[in-house]
């Protein structure tokens, strides 16, 4: 239908014609980018929680096992594939936490 062809982009008062979408292009890559700042929000929510079932796990610091443990620490990093599981999660406390990501530091150093 040659209607479909001229319906302009779903945000009011954009004047261009939108594309397949239903956007024109600027504004369906700049909705896109919205969507990655989504998705960086998914994972703060989901970083809440694991921190939260952590150190509730782990009520004492997993490392020197007396300090309480304030931090919920990847076993694996993110980076090295390490998931969002409880297993790949440990509680440590602060000293602990700060001299394990010392030592990632100076390993990579
Ligand atoms: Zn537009
Ligand atoms: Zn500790």
């Amino acid at each position: 239908m040659p209607t479909l062809l001229a319906t302009p982009c779903r945000t009011p008062r954009c004047p261009a014609i939108a594309g397949r979408s239903g956007l024109c292009a600027g504004h369906a890559r700049a909705y896109e980018r919205q969507r990655g700042t989504a998705a960086q929000r998914g994972y703060g929510t989901m970083h809440r929680q694991w921190r939260a079932a952590i150190l509730a796990r782990d009520v004492i610091c997993r490392a020197c096992g007396k300090s309480p443990s304030r931090e919920a620490d990847h076993v694996i990093p993110l980076s090295q594939g390490g998931g969002w599981s409880l297993a790949n999660g440990q509680g440590l406390c602060k000293p602990c936490h700060s001299r394990k990501t010392l030592a990632a530091m100076t390993r990579i150093a």
